[in-house]
């Protein structure tokens, strides 16, 4: 196990209770393939919340103290000697995923999150070269192989760029799997930070978009985003059935547990619906929301390397990127309040030069 390590600070929590606070972590140093990057932004996703508060205990239990944190920009401040695709100064960015086997079929086939022995998850996570668990981007610093490292194209504004390593793939990669485009009328549930790129991804690929949200004041912001139209879900069953049976795929994002089976009966037969949300609890499906139609009910995690490299290229060259709202760390907190509320607009994002 290699030990040579340097101390950086982070955000973290030490149990599911603790609110996130300063600290100081070990990052091991850099290695010939490694590259060690000055973090400049970290995007806060509903995943770090679901982890740092142990909600998903019976899949991936939270081993404290957790520092997460997988939207991640920053610039290279060292390289290995055997690094060839990124250079010291250069703005390079840091997602889900930060190794993983390489050899199976799926990281061969660039689907590395889909590994037949997992990848190494950013944070709470195996650290093969440190024990204990990885630590995530709430930090000033992090080290990592320089095959899950991403380049920022140029131009790209980094706050508004981190967002993509988590909400932007996460949305990017099924909505390219299931083919939305032109002629399809697709659905999108939830406008927070993945369903937000949702709405602009499924719009820049030529889909007809329908936003349904819980949030009657995001309607505006929705369409501006790109949707051409927006449903307020809440009491409003009389618009629900008016689309029943209408959408050729739906992409849902909520964090929380919800009825699915209102959303599964807007889609046409032999449509997919695919689960992005992963709530603590499960869902209550009523088989006939199914049945009738032939429907299917599909879920889809983050995306490859590759993939999420054409999607940063796809955001330079279309102007896409994530509409933030830049918070300083001591506002973690506060921020997490906001997220249970739905109160995002769209996402947080850290100003790691504000975390002493
Ligand atoms: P977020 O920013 O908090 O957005 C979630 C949105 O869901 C809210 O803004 C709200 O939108 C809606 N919502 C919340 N509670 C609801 C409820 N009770 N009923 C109906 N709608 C509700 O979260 P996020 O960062 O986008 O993440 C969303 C989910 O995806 C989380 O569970 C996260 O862990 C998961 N995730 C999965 C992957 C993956 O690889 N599959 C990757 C990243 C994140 P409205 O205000 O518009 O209703
Ligand atoms: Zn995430
Ligand atoms: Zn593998």
């Amino acid at each position: 196990m290699d030990k040579a390590t340097f101390e950086t600070r982070a955000c973290g929590a030490t149990s599911a209770a603790a609110p996130l606070a300063p600290m100081t972590i070990p990052r091991r140093q850099p290695g010939p393939g490694d590259v060690q990057i000055d973090i400049l932004f970290c995007g806060v996703c509903h995943s770090d919340l679901h982890q740092v508060r142990n909600e998903w205990q019976s899949a991936m239990p939270t081993v404290y103290p957790c520092v997460p944190g997988h939207e991640i920009v920053g610039r290279v401040a060292k390289t290995g000697a055997a690094v060839k695709g990124v250079k010291t100064g250069d703005l390079a960015a840091v997602g889900c995923m930060v190794d993983s086997c390489r050899v199976c079929d799926e990281c061969k086939a660039g689907t590395e999150q889909y590994c037949k022995t997992l990848p190494t998850f950013t944070y709470n996570f195996e650290d093969k070269h440190l024990g204990g668990v990885t630590y995530g981007g709430y930090s000033k610093s992090i080290v990592v192989d320089e095959a899950f490292v991403l380049r920022v194209p140029k131009g790209m504004d980094p706050a508004g760029a981190a967002p993509l390593l988590c909400a932007g793939i996460t949305t990017y990669s099924p909505l390219r799997h299931w083919k939305v485009g032109k002629g399809m009328k697709v659905g999108i549930v939830g406008l927070g930070g993945l369903g937000h790129m949702a709405v602009k991804f499924a719009s820049a690929f030529g889909a007809e978009v329908t936003l349904f949200t819980t949030s009657p004041g995001k309607s505006e912001d929705a369409r501006r985003l790109g949707a051409h139209d927006v449903v307020v879900t809440r009491d409003n069953e009389a618009e629900m059935l008016k689309r029943a049976a209408t959408y050729d795929y739906i992409l849902n994002t909520v964090s929380a547990k919800h009825d699915l089976n209102v959303f599964l009966e807007l889609l046409k037969k032999d449509a997919t619906m695919t689960l992005l949300g992963a709530p603590q609890e499960p869902a209550a499906l009523g088989v006939f929301s199914l049945l009738f139609k032939r429907r299917r009910l599909a879920g889809s995690a983050i995306g490859g390397i590759r993939e999420t490299q054409e999607m940063l290229d796809f955001c330079a060259e279309r102007g896409i990127a994530s509409d933030v709202e830049t918070i300083r760390a001591a506002q973690i907190n506060e921020a997490y309040a906001r997220l249970l509320r739905s109160d995002v607009k769209y996402r947080f994002v850290i100003d790691m030069a504000t975390l002493d």
